[in-house]
């Protein structure tokens, strides 16, 4: 059952533009377009800097950007003001995050993360501790060995709160807690989690966090992406990307580098303003929902999807976990022939994803997806499995991304 609810999901489809008959479930990969970004792009292009050129940063507060877009998605995220910064993209994030918070312990040498992270986070673990020569070394468990391999030898737990492929999702609280007893630092992830459902950074007084514009949030592809530190480490954090745009007195034009206050310092060089326009204009949207609503939606939605599918396709089996609560907002079966199965059901007007090696991966995103939408889909899963229609040879031709 879909339950009510106060948010209008019905009025907040009507917000995006989606071509008809296509039933969209991959909004955890790239959100669908607000229709309201266009206007503004296109405002932010011919009315600012066609008219203002470089009198934009100060007269239409181009500068403030990625501090009141930050606050903004600090609202969505349980981040107070002043603690989050848009800009960047979430990799160059996780390596600014990641090196402030190793330097904060630096008697340590280990990054506790788990094999569910996403590979873009263990790379940049691993370019870190080769380029700080200090014997740091990234330490990989399952995800639910975590808990378990925390001891006082850790610097910082690195975690996506949402697995990528499967969903499972880890207690944020209760292992950032679990941190805290022996002294590590926290990093999350928040990549499959904001705009997802609420999250409640400061409430579980996680230390670092990041994520991306263009899931969830919906600000295009390649969105600016997000940081956030708690603020009661912006005293002691040093950013190791020391940009002009995070010194204290940018237009000083100092020989020497001296950070900024407070979350400002994760600024780096000069914010691109268009997309921080599509940004702002996708991020209205969730002045008209309340993310408890979203994951109200979102739960009974992925319910609805595991049973039809489970009913039709007695052949695919679920990767995600069973229960609501271990899970974000996406769905995921394993399936032997799954890219070509993806292949054909997006021939068939319903688009999800693949990830290697064998999960084929669908997000719900109550703001534009509803139970007709689920409905539709496994009706086509069901049709592509029964006629063998994935078994062709153009459905099994690899694209440069899946
Ligand atoms: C999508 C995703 C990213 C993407 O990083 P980019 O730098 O924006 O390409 C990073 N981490 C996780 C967990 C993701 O799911």
């Amino acid at each position: 059952m879909v339950r009510k609810t106060h948010t209008d999901f019905e009025a907040t489809k009507r917000l995006f533009t989606l071509p008809g008959s296509l039933i969209y479930l991959d909004g955890n990969s790239l959100g669908a377009m607000p229709k309201n970004v266009s206007e503004r792009v296109q405002k932010t292009v011919d009315e600012q800097w066609g008219v203002s050129l470089i009198r934009g940063w100060n007269d239409h507060g181009w500068v403030h950007k990625p501090s009141s877009i930050g606050d903004r998605i600090g609202k969505l995220i349980g981040a107070e003001n002043g603690t989050v910064l848009c800009g960047d993209n979430t990799s160059i994030n996780v390596f600014k995050a990641l090196a402030t918070a190793v330097k904060m312990r630096p008697d340590r040498h280990i990054i506790l993360s788990d094999t569910g992270n996403f590979p873009t986070d263990l790379y940049m673990a691993q370019g870190l501790s080769s380029l700080l020569e200090q014997g740091h070394e990234l330490r990989l468990v399952e995800p639910e060995g975590v808990e378990a391999a925390l001891d006082e030898t850790i610097a910082v737990m690195m975690l996506t709160e949402v697995d990528y492929r499967t969903g499972r999702r880890h207690n944020m609280k209760s292992l950032t807690a679990k941190a805290h007893e022996v002294g590590a630092l926290t990093l999350w992830d928040l990549a499959h989690s904001a705009g997802a459902f609420p999250v409640h950074l400061d409430a579980c007084e996680a230390d670092f966090a990041v994520g991306c514009g263009y899931k969830y949030l919906n600000g295009g592809p390649g969105a600016p992406a997000f940081v956030y530190a708690a603020k009661r480490h912006h005293e002691a954090m040093t950013t190791p990307l020391a940009g002009w745009w995070g010194h204290e007195t940018p237009f000083s034009f100092d020989l020497d580098y001296r950070p900024a206050s407070g979350i400002n310092q994760m600024r780096v060089g000069t914010p691109s303003v268009l997309a921080m326009a599509a940004m702002e204009a996708a991020l209205d949207l969730w002045d008209l929902v309340s993310l408890d609503d979203v994951r109200i939606r979102s739960v009974d939605l992925c319910e609805l999807f595991i049973a039809e599918v489970e009913r039709r396709c007695p052949e695919l089996t679920l990767a995600s976990p069973r229960s609501a609560e271990d899970r974000g907002s996406q769905v995921s079966f394993h399936a032997e022939e799954g890219y070509a199965i993806m292949q054909a059901l997006i021939a068939d007007g319903v688009i999800g994803d693949f990830r290697a090696p064998d999960i084929i991966r669908f997000g719900f995103t109550p703001l534009y997806i509803g139970p007709e939408d689920v409905v539709g889909a496994a009706e086509a899963l069901e049709r592509i499995l029964k006629e063998r229609r994935w078994d062709r040879p153009e459905f099994k031709v690899k694209a440069a991304v899946t």
